[in-house]
């Protein structure tokens, strides 16, 4: 058994890291970092070192060391490190990678609250469990889901939309309270509601620029201060989330946020159609190129015009096909003026209580909903088949349908016009067949299928596997269909084309699941299946009140997709929809 420098190196980390957790010694794990280091940097193989005999001729390599160097080189495994790793679970030296988490935190977790992996440490802290731990507090708590946040990041090197857009809308709030700001917005591809952020950037129309910049670096959550200058500066947030403030003049603000906004692809080829009409196109001006003459754009529906083409929405910047349309449209009109938004929807159709793994009962998430001005939501427990969710079978089905017409007879004596349906998210097992009989399905207002389960099934297998599950005869609605979640897992490999010709011979919507982590389908899906005669749900998959909140994303990734209120289920008065439901085919 030869191991490498490097996997010497490794081996003698991690055993520093368990023995750390454990609350070794300090210059018992020093010894074992410092082996590590000086093996790792070691200039030939330690293997030859060990065949000669010389092992302790290393610096950092004493007798106990040696030993144990000789044991694995001769076995292969070294049985105290194979104690260690019994005693101390990978998940919870995992948690030592989350920025933020050292050894003694990593073992208050473990031993304190039974964390033993990274999602267990995220859901605590999302769910405020960590704060009242000794020596934590709300501060530490933020500073951890800050370092999770971190941690995802640096794999994609993007933030998602729903970690910056919050923050984002914050900021800009502050900076338009500032004396003397005109407007201020948020750009880039968080304005066009891209499901990731590379950075932020941020544009305020003043003409004193000087209280906007130390508005901007007295935030809370600067870690560095990046630049400072006198109409721009930069700084990186705690969660390694870099954040960019210009000042402009209040005349060039429609150019500049314009410019901003991109897409790189779209602005390239807005920067050719004014070429093409004889200018030049930047951030402060159309420029003649005759003369030099200067042509200054206050708002971004003037410049757009101005170049012959009708306002485009954020969202719509891609060079997707929109410039031609704004171009075949003209000047002074808009494309697409009749792009969902949020206000458009009536409802949300999934969202789980504490019948399953949601934190609220029925009639909470019931007013959460009629808070926002909706008319109706569909409860969507998970059934019996994800066992991790506390599914519901059959008989507690029934005992929920109870409890849905008393939230229902609730609202209607305090005199509220809204219903709660009563619905499921059913599994589809791993051979397509649906986790409950179809004269349980039949009692309920809408059936939503999801899969949850062997992902990872090879493209013709997992196709046919929910192929066959649309085929069954009380099935609406499709949840986040590909299952990805963004930054951490990619979503099943369908053909996409099946499934969507097939969503829409059987009249199945298919859900844009609006979580942040979720957006799914993603925009480019949706709007393939748009093309295709697809319907569609917009829904929270709320498990708590305030996710309702999260349409939000869902509606900003329906809009990437081009979609109107028209192919949105969730938009349609409730009559409309049972109406559908009833005889969706
Ligand atoms: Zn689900």
């Amino acid at each position: 058994m030869t191991l490498s420098n490097q996997q010497l190196a490794e081996i003698f980390n991690d055993i520093a890291d368990r023995l750390e957790i454990q609350g070794e010694l300090v210059f018992k794990v020093r010894a074992y970092r410092t082996a590590a280091e000086n093996i790792a940097a070691l200039g030939r193989p330690l293997a030859e070192l060990w065949a000669e005999g010389q092992l302790e001729t290393v610096s950092g390599i004493g007798k106990e060391i040696a030993k144990k160097i000789d044991e694995l080189m001769r076995t292969g495994r070294l049985e105290f490190y194979e104690r260690l790793k019994r005693e101390v679970p990978d998940g919870v030296v995992a948690m030592l990678r989350v920025p933020n988490v050292g050894p003694k935190r990593a073992k208050l977790f473990w031993e304190s609250l039974g964390i033993d992996n990274i999602e267990a440490l995220e859901a605590a802290a999302r769910a405020g469990k960590l704060r009242s731990l000794p020596r934590m507090g709300e501060k530490a708590e933020q500073s951890i889901l800050a370092g999770l946040e971190a941690l995802k990041h640096r794999a994609s090197g993007r933030f998602r939309l729903g970690d910056v857009l919050p923050f984002a809308e914050s900021l800009v709030a502050e900076l338009r309270r500032v004396p003397g700001v005109h407007h201020a917005a948020y750009a880039g591809s968080l304005r066009r509601g891209k499901e990731t952020i590379g950075d932020v950037d941020i544009l305020v129309a003043t003409r004193d620029p000087a209280p906007v910049m130390q508005a901007f670096l007295a935030q809370p959550g600067i870690a560095q201060v990046l630049a400072s200058g006198e109409t721009k500066s930069s700084v990186r947030l705690e969660n390694g989330l870099q954040v960019d403030v210009r000042a402009i003049a209040p005349e060039v603000w429609g150019t500049a946020l314009q410019y901003f906004t991109g897409s790189q692809q779209h602005n390239i080829r807005i920067r050719e159609l004014a070429q093409r009409l004889g200018y030049s196109l930047n951030e402060y001006a159309l420029t003649r190129q005759t003369d030099g003459k200067e042509e200054r754009f206050a708002d971004e529906a003037a410049l757009y015009a101005r170049l012959g083409l009708a306002y485009i929405p954020p969202e719509l910047r891609e060079d997707r096909g929109e410039i031609e349309r704004a171009q075949a449209l003209g000047a002074g009109h808009v494309l697409m003026p009749d792009l969902i938004s949020a206000s458009d929807l009536r409802g949300d159709l999934q969202m789980h209580t504490n019948w399953s793994d949601g934190t609220a009962d029925i009639l909470t998430m019931a007013r959460a909903a009629v808070a926002l001005g909706y008319e109706y939501i569909l409860i969507t427990d998970h059934t019996a088949g994800l066992a991790v969710a506390h599914g519901l079978d059959a008989a507690r089905l029934r005992e929920q349908r109870k409890a849905v017409d008393e939230a229902n007879a609730q609202l209607a004596r305090e005199g509220i016009a809204f219903r709660v349906l009563h619905g499921a998210e059913v599994e589809v097992r791993s051979d397509g067949s649906l986790d409950l009989p179809g004269e349980v399905l039949s009692t309920l207002d809408l059936v939503q299928i999801s899969v949850h389960t062997a992902l990872n099934q090879p493209r013709e297998v997992i196709t046919a596997r929910l192929l066959r599950a649309m085929q069954h005869p009380h099935v609406h609605i499709l949840g986040h269909p590909a299952g990805r979640l963004i930054n951490e897992r990619d979503g099943a490999d369908y053909d996409w084309e099946a499934i969507f010709r097939a969503a829409r011979e059987r009249n199945i919507a298919l859900e844009i699941n609006a979580d942040p982590a979720r957006l799914d389908l993603s925009d480019t899906l949706a709007r393939r299946a748009a093309e295709l005669g697809c319907l569609f749900s917009i829904s929270t998959d709320a498990h708590a009140p305030t996710a309702l909140n999260n349409r939000i994303y869902g509606v900003l990734t329906a809009r990437r997709a081009w979609l109107t209120p028209a192919q949105v289920i969730n938009t349609w008065p409730l009559e409309r929809l049972l109406a559908w439901a009833r005889h969706a085919r």
